[in-house]
């Protein structure tokens, strides 16, 4: 009921800040799973986490660790991006019902989404790979559904950023279309990873054209999975080199990228493909026996 249902936030006395949705159309809980692994009260309220102070939103955080790691600040700063905007009222807690302009429950409206299931465009639809972690895939995920922390979506969320700059390449306003399809880093990335795969090269004009990139490309189904898990984990490589950027100062290095992005997905596709034949020269050259 969970996924029809959603909250409407008043005092937030009455809805759970990670389990219930009030925010994003995704519960808390499995939007930062590593967060939520690390709250102290899996089912506090919203309140017990954000009060209004005098300058809008405070947040009373309650982890069970210390410290939170990079990936985990990265989260939070998310999270907050996507509650920075709110204001807490006065009034009661609301539900409201997804599927009636209304919010009110209709028995007209559950017809309704009966007969339009079938109609989810499929430029909607994220396909998974079993051969690389949901850890990896989610980073590809959450870029395809624009729910990536990068400065511009920060930005207009209302969250301070000293810059809205791609800290790969300085130039340009830094959007998920940026940093992982059109920047400069990412585009010689994309080219080296093309020349590997024995690929043309690849012309992406969105993210959506690399997450396909393998369905379009001929060759065995095995070696087009394997694709589509290179792709996979670039997208992860590039927002974890983008985060180091950040976070540690490290320079941008997109040969060391490659190198990492090989390495890392034949560990990933040797281990989870059950493939026991497939070597590393063999992965070197991305060769698949035809
Ligand atoms: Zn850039």
């Amino acid at each position: 009921m969970n996924q029809v249902i959603s909250a409407v936030i008043a005092n937030g006395n009455n809805i759970s800040f990670w389990l219930d949705r009030w925010v994003d159309p995704l519960p808390f809980y499995l939007q930062f799973p590593d967060l939520f692994k690390v709250e102290r009260d899996k089912e506090c309220m919203v309140t017990d986490r954000i009060s209004a102070g005098d300058d809008g939103i405070v947040f009373n955080w309650a982890w069970t660790k210390p410290d939170l790691g990079l990936e985990e600040l990265n989260q939070v700063q998310h999270l907050i991006g996507l509650i920075g905007g709110l204001a807490l009222t006065s009034g009661i807690d609301g539900w409201c019902w997804k599927y009636d302009p209304s919010g009110n429950f209709s028995v007209a409206s559950i017809k309704r989404i009966l007969s339009s299931t079938n109609r989810i465009s499929p430029e909607r639809v994220f396909e998974w790979n079993n051969w690389v972690s949901k850890k990896v895939g989610m980073v590809a995920w959450r870029a395809k559904m624009e729910r990536m922390p990068t400065k511009h979506a920060l930005a207009i969320r209302n969250v301070p950023v000293l810059d809205h700059l791609c800290v790969l390449c300085g130039d340009y306003v830094e959007t998920c279309d940026h940093i992982f399809v059109s920047c400069h880093f990412a585009q010689i990335v994309w080219l080296n990873i093309a020349a590997w795969c024995k690929l043309p090269p690849i012309i992406a004009f969105g993210i959506n054209d690399l997450l396909t990139l393998h369905g379009v490309s001929s060759g065995s189904r095995k070696k087009r999975k394997a694709l589509h898990a290179v792709v996979l984990v670039t997208f992860w490589c590039i927002w974890k080199m983008r985060n180091d950027v950040v976070f540690r100062q490290s320079s941008p290095n997109a040969m060391k990228m490659l190198d990492k992005i090989k390495s890392m997905a034949y560990l990933w596709v040797n281990h989870r493909s059950k493939e026991a034949a497939l070597t590393w020269e063999d992965w070197s050259r991305f060769n698949f026996g035809g």
